[in-house]
This record gives structure tokens, C-alpha cells and sequence, in this order.
């Protein structure tokens, strides 16, 4: 008698374990394919993870319901690669396994697009408003293109909702005809013209594509980095190759969007979190199927099934947002460039502040080191300056040298951004009678005066009150808002420049879809204008006609307690200042702060990052912090501290080893929040073989461990927020 087919099946579940399955007769699989199982009472999409495993003795396994498509939805490599990530970041496999599907094809939907509805123009004219300029366009479109795709729209930058809004408005209708006009394809430039100074770092590239090189691309902010990428995967991918260019959220902007398009036409394809189940679908088809697509995306777009890649580039490598903070605690800029070893291709790790990770492997010759110490075109680096602020008058945070320079930035014509690390009105209300603070009553934190709405919010959970006029506890009306948000300082702008509109771009006033795209919009139309927002402005942003920047308070990062405080302060500080005179005027920088004698701030107002990163790796070498040795944090959270530091102490004896330093069992820096008390146990070692092991092993044993329903743990390697 022969011994039945088995499967292993990893499930969509987080559970650090497989799922044995028998196979039907008529049915054949491969490792990665798609199948339904019989799970408990329910039919869940599982992945096969092997076949002809021993099923254990004495057990009748289940059979596997149905082979959802003859391909593996999961080619090898991708494959392969969540298997490593899910090792290295102790996730279940099976969850890291499908964060690689669509939502659709988690939900077990067939793998192929839903038939797209094609348009025609109902009328010859279209009576639209003056300032419908992207209807009419959209109109302009489907007339020139009768059968014209609704997803060949979307490409061309247009929205379903536009789409849906024509429709309404009887200007255009569902194509009865089955006709297909492709989109014109878009006139497609080649290489772009290089800068002496970028020609140069252009040479020093990867030359071969089919093996495997990290590049670490140095270059200050407006050196024209994207321009690099252009040039590079314009001489040196293949037609049938795919590329992939990683960019923080927020850096997904219509323009650099259209940038890449301009050399690429529609072989560009995006990944974001703002696309839909059908968007996202077509996709990753796309991708699977081994379309020369270049994919610009965010973290998750580097765990996709690509099959053809052949070159991986990460821009802006030091942004925090890389690294997922819940779950898949994965970093998408180190899985890149594992995905770049697996698949022996170049990856390219851009920055004008590089991480202290990715500068110590240059240093150590692990990655080359291209340097780019020039602006573009005829931009120069700006000046920046230190302004200490104590004992200045401050007017709602600004002092008076900040408001005159503003004032005079405008009367040139130029723009100004103002930038604050907080949203909302502000920080802390204060009852000056009786002290009284106005705390989240479920953290241990502060309720942050949101003025629009006039409420209390806290922004480490959802809790949110409305916000009273007087004193809660001892009614006094001496009960003020302490600090800045953005809010305030956009209210105090435009009530002392009311002239000019003062646009503020934070969480809040972003929240709609498609509201940073009009905001984008307003300031690249070059007129003068304040910007006032959070780290949001910081990023990437190209806004020729920016010539101040102004920083409300850059002591926020010196006194904190995180280790990575230091560094992050600098980039964001460097980041945000290279958004001044990008274009052909100068730029300037002015910097509040009350500790101008600090020397961090002395070495930034004075230097240049590769020297500050120096230091900064100095520190870190001297204290024996990341990167030069291995850091994973094990947290516990439950109903009471107690509860959590017990869980963390009793691990202590397994994890009591040579060569692995241990902190604690301790309270996080925000011990309660959302009504759980969080602790935390930090590892360091300088052998991470022997750090992946001791947390295998500790999952291991908190996996079979009973513990109270209401504690959990969670491990994080290479944390980013140590707090
Ligand atoms: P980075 O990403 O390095 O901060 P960008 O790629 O956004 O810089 O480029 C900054 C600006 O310089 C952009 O407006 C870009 O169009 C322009 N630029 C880049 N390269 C050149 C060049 N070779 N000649 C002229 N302008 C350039
Ligand atoms: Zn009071
Ligand atoms: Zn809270």
C-alpha cells in the first residue's frame, strides 16, 4: 500500500506552526502554490510549504479542499526570501508568507482581474465648470480614446472617482462596443543629461547587473539623487527586466510619480498604501507574471513576487518608516538588500543622511560609497544658522529675527517653511491656578489641544474628549494651551502675514485622499506663500521656490533617552533644511533653539553629515550600540506592570549567557498605554547567529508556556524606537 500524498500547509494565522494536509488523488502541488483547507469549522487559503512530509502516526490528516491555480503563487525566491525574514524577525511563516498576496488572493479569490469597463464620450462638448481643469481633461481623454480602460486612466493619473463623476454627469458612458484604443504611449526620453559631478558618480555605478553589489549613494540634499536612479536604470535594465525603487509614503508624490514616467512611460507601476483591492491585484499580476514592470513602492513592496528583478534601489535608506512597527516587525531597506543577495543583483541605498547601519558598512567596505557633494543645476547648499532663543521675546514661538526674515523672504517673492515636530494646537493645557495637566486617561501621556475641532486628543491611542473652557478640577478660566503645534503656529502666521496663504501639512490636514497632492500642488505653483507642518515637509520634497526654511525648536531630540535620538534629530534637522534653495536662488536656514552651544547643533550649523556620522559612530563604538553589536527587544504587555516585568523576569534565566547583554526586565518610556502596562527586555551581543538562536529558542518556550490571556509578547530585532 502506498502512503498517501501529504502536504505542509502554512495558514494566514499567527501561529509559529505548519499544517500537515493530504493531498487528493487528482490533484499535484508545489511549494508556493495557493489551496483551500478545511481549517476547524472554517475553509481557510493556505500556502504549500512542502510536500511528502511524514504525516505523524496515528493521525488521519484532512484532505486539502482544492488546488486554487496550477502556478505557484509564490515563485521560489520570494519564497525563500520571507522564509528567511520570518527566521530573522521570529514572525510565524505563515503571516510572513502572505503579506506577499494581495488582499484578494489572501481572501482566496482567483487570481486574474475583474474585466475592466471601458468609456466612451456621450457628447461632442462638455459644459463643465472653468476650474474643473482635470474633468475636462479627463473628458479631452475618453474622446480621444474611445474603449479607453478605466485602469488605463487611473495610469494616466486620473481617479475612479472622477471616472464615477463624469459617469453621473452623462458626459461619458459605459463603451457598448468592444473596441480598443491603447493609450498613445507617452513620448519616452532618454537617459537624462548628467551634471559633471553626477556623471562622475554615475560612473562609479554597478556595472553588472547579474550579481550582487550594495551602493551606498551619499548625496546631500538636491544633488538631483533621483536623476542618478533615472540615468541608471535607463542605460543599464534590459526591456525585459524589472526594477524596484523603495521610497518612503509620503515621497510617492505626483511628482516624482511623473518624473519617472516621463522616461519610462507606463512600464511604471506603483505599490502604496492607498490602492485598492482591484489596483493592487493587477499589480502584483503584473509583478508574478514577469512583466518588465519598475515599481515604485513603499516597505511592502519589496516582499513581491518579482521574478525578472534586476536592480533594487532604496531612497532615502535612514527613513524610520522602512521599519514596520507592528507584527512583521520587518525592515524594508535590510530585506532589500537580502533580496539583492538572494537574487545576485546591484542594490543602490540612497540618502543625503544616511543611517549609522548603512555608514558603517561603508566604512567597512561591506558597501561602496559614492559621494555627491553638489547641488544640482545652479542651486547651492544653504546656509543655516543657529538662533538661540532664550530670553527672547516669542511671539506664539517665533522670535522676532525669524518673523522679520520671513517677511522679507515674501517681498522677494519667494516662499518660507516653518517647521514644527508636533500637530495640533498644542502639547499641554494647563490650569495656572490649581497646576492641573490634562492627561490621557489611558497612557501615560498628555492630551495634545487640537483648536479646529476643539478637542483633547491623545496621540498614542484614540482617545479624544472635548476640550473645556475652564479648569476641570478647580474651574478657574486660567486654563491655557502650553507650547507649540502646528496649528498654533499656522493661526499666529496668518494672523501676521495675512496677505499670503499659510498652507499647514500635517497628519490632520492630510487625512483626505488626494489632499497633499492639492497642497503639492499650490506651493510648486512657485508663489509666496508659508508652509507650516511636521516631519511630513521634511521628506524629499522638491520646491524650487522655497528659500527659508525656519525651525521652531530643534531641542526636542537632545535630552531624550532612545540611543538613536541623536542621529534621527540631525536627519530630520538636515532633511528639512535641504528643502531651502533648491532652485536657483539661495537658501537659508534658521534654527531656534535654547542650547546653541550644544555640539551636535554646533557640528551641524558648521558641518557636513559625513562628519557628524562620524561622530556619531564614534559614540555608538564607544558604548558598543548598534551596529556594532546585535540588538533585539522582547516587550510584554499586560493588565498590570507587574504582570509584565514577571513574564520578562522569569525569562531572564534563558537568556543568562556569555556574550549577551541584558537591560532590564523595565517600564517602557510610555509605561501605560491604551490601559496596558508595557515593559521591556533589551539583548545585546555581538554574534547575531547566537542572538537568532536564543530568540528561536525563547519563542519556543513562550509558545508552549500558558500564560494569562490578557499578556502578550513580541520580539523586535534591530528595533528602531529602543523607548
Ligand atoms: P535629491 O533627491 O538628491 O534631493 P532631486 O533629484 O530632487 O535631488 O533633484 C533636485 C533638483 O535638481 C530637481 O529639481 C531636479 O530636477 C534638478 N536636477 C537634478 N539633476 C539636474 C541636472 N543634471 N541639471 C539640472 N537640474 C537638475
Ligand atoms: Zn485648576
Ligand atoms: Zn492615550
Amino acid at each position: 500500500m502506498t502512503r498517501p500524498a501529504t502536504a505542509r500547509i502554512a495558514l494566514n494565522r499567527p501561529l509559529r506552526r505548519l499544517f500537515d494536509y493530504q493531498i487528493p488523488d487528482q490533484i499535484n502541488l508545489i511549494p508556493g502554490q495557493r489551496v483551500t483547507v478545511p481549517f476547524g469549522r472554517q475553509t481557510l487559503t493556505g500556502l504549500v510549504v512542502e510536500t511528502g512530509v511524514e504525516p505523524p502516526a496515528g493521525i488521519t490528516l484532512k484532505l486539502v479542499r482544492e488546488r486554487l491555480e496550477p502556478w505557484p503563487a509564490l515563485p521560489e525566491s520570494t519564497f525563500q526570501l520571507l522564509t528567511w525574514a520570518s527566521d530573522y524577525y521570529q514572525h510565524p511563516l505563515g503571516e510572513c508568507l502572505f503579506t506577499a498576496l494581495p488582499p484578494a488572493l489572501r481572501k482566496g479569490r482567483p487570481a486574474r482581474e475583474k474585466p475592466d469597463e471601458r468609456w466612451t464620450a456621450s457628447s461632442t462638448e462638455a459644459a463643465l465648470p472653468a476650474n474643473a481643469h482635470r474633468q475636462m481633461a479627463l473628458f479631452k481623454t475618453v474622446k480621444g480614446a474611445p474603449g479607453i480602460t478605466s485602469s488605463a486612466l487611473v495610469q494616466a493619473g486620473f481617479t475612479r472617482a472622477q471616472i464615477r463623476n463624469l459617469q453621473q454627469k452623462e458626459l461619458i458612458a459605459e463603451a457598448t462596443e468592444p473596441q480598443i484604443t491603447p493609450l498613445a504611449p507617452e513620448a519616452e526620453l532618454p537617459a537624462p543629461t548628467l551634471s559633471d559631478a553626477q556623471a562622475t558618480a554615475a560612473a562609479d555605478f554597478p556595472a553588472d547587473t547579474k550579481a550582487f553589489s550594495a551602493t551606498l549613494l551619499y548625496g546631500i540634499t538636491g544633488s538631483g539623487k533621483t536623476e542618478l536612479y533615472l540615468h541608471y536604470l535607463k542605460t543599464r535594465l534590459q526591456a525585459n527586466e524589472q526594477a524596484l525603487v523603495l521610497v518612503p509614503e509620503i515621497n510617492l508624490t505626483p511628482q516624482t510619480l511623473a518624473r519617472f514616467r516621463r522616461y519610462f512611460g507606463n512600464r511604471i507601476q506603483v505599490w502604496h498604501s492607498a490602492l485598492n483591492d482591484g489596483e493592487r491585484l493587477s499589480t502584483w499580476l503584473k509583478i508574478r507574471n514577469g512583466e518588465p514592470v519598475i515599481l515604485i513602492g513603499t516597505r511592502s513592496a519589496v516582499l513581491l513576487p518579482f521574478t525578472h528583478l534586476r536592480t533594487i534601489i532604496v531612497d532615502e535608506e535612514h527613513d524610520s518608516s522602512y521599519k514596520q512597527g507592528e507584527g512583521f516587525r520587518y525592515s524594508g531597506r535590510d530585506v532589500a538588500v537580502y533580496r539583492a543577495h538572494l537574487n545576485q543583483c546591484p542594490v543602490i541605498l540612497g540618502s543625503a543622511t544616511p543611517s549609522l547601519e548603512s555608514w558603517h558598512n561603508a566604512n567597512q567596505g561591506k558597501y561602496k560609497l559614492i559621494r555627491l557633494e553638489q547641488r544640482a543645476g545652479n542651486a547651492t547648499p544653504p546656509h543655516l544658522e543657529l538662533l538661540d532663543i532664550r530670553s527672547r521675546p516669542l511671539d506664539a514661538g517665533l522670535s522676532r529675527p525669524v518673523l522679520n526674515t520671513i517677511k522679507e523672504t515674501l517681498a522677494r517673492g519667494e516662499q518660507a517653511l516653518v517647521f514644527v515636530n508636533r500637530r495640533g494646537f498644542a502639547p499641554v493645557v494647563m490650569c495656572f491656578d490649581c497646576g492641573h495637566l490634562e492627561e490621557c486617561p489611558r497612557c501615560d501621556t498628555r492630551l495634545t489641544f487640537h483648536r479646529r475641532d476643539r478637542a483633547m486628543r491623545c496621540h498614542h491611542c484614540d482617545f479624544q474628549m472635548a476640550a473645556s473652557h475652564t479648569c476641570p478640577k478647580c474651574q478657574s478660566e486660567n486654563y491655557k494651551p502650553v507650547g507649540q503645534g502646528t496649528e498654533r503656529t499656522e493661526d499666529s502666521l496668518a494672523e501676521q502675514f495675512p496677505d499670503v496663504p499659510v498652507v499647514r501639512v500635517d497628519r490632520d490636514s492630510t487625512q483626505r485622499k488626494g489632499s497633499i497632492q492639492a497642497i503639492l500642488k499650490k506651493v510648486n505653483s512657485g508663489d509666496p506663500c508659508i508652509l507650516v507642518g511636521t516631519q511630513m515637509l521634511a521628506k524629499g520634497h522638491d520646491f524650487p521656490n522655497v528659500t527659508l526654511v525656519i525651525v521652531v525648536n530643534a531641542d526636542g531630540g537632545l535630552f531624550s533617552v532612545d540611543f538613536r535620538a541623536p542621529e534621527q534629530m540631525i536627519q530630520t534637522l538636515l532633511q528639512v533644511s535641504g528643502r531651502a534653495g533648491r532652485g536657483d536662488k539661495p537658501g537659508k536656514v534658521l534654527i531656534q533653539t535654547c542650547h546653541s552651544d550644544h555640539p551636535l547643533l554646533n557640528a551641524l550649523s558648521r558641518g557636513q553629515y559625513a562628519t557628524i556620522a562620524d561622530q556619531l559612530l564614534a559614540e555608538r563604538e564607544g558604548s558598543q550600540l548598534p551596529p556594532f553589536r546585535a540588538m533585539a527587544i522582547l516587550r510584554a504587555e499586560a493588565d498590570t506592570m507587574q504582570n509584565s516585568l514577571q513574564l520578562l523576569d522569569s525569562l531572564k534565566p534563558m537568556i543568562q549567557i556569555p556574550g549577551v547583554e541584558i537591560w532590564g526586565p523595565l517600564p517602557a518610556v510610555i509605561a501605560r498605554k491604551a490601559d496596558r502596562h508595557r515593559a521591556q527586555l533589551v539583548l545585546i551581543t555581538d554574534n547575531r547567529k547566537h542572538l537568532n538562536r536564543l530568540l528561536t529558542h525563547l519563542c519556543q518556550h513562550l509558545d508552549q508556556t500558558r500564560l494569562p490571556n490578557n499578556i502578550k509578547w513580541m520580539i523586535d530585532v534591530d528595533p528602531q524606537e529602543t523607548g
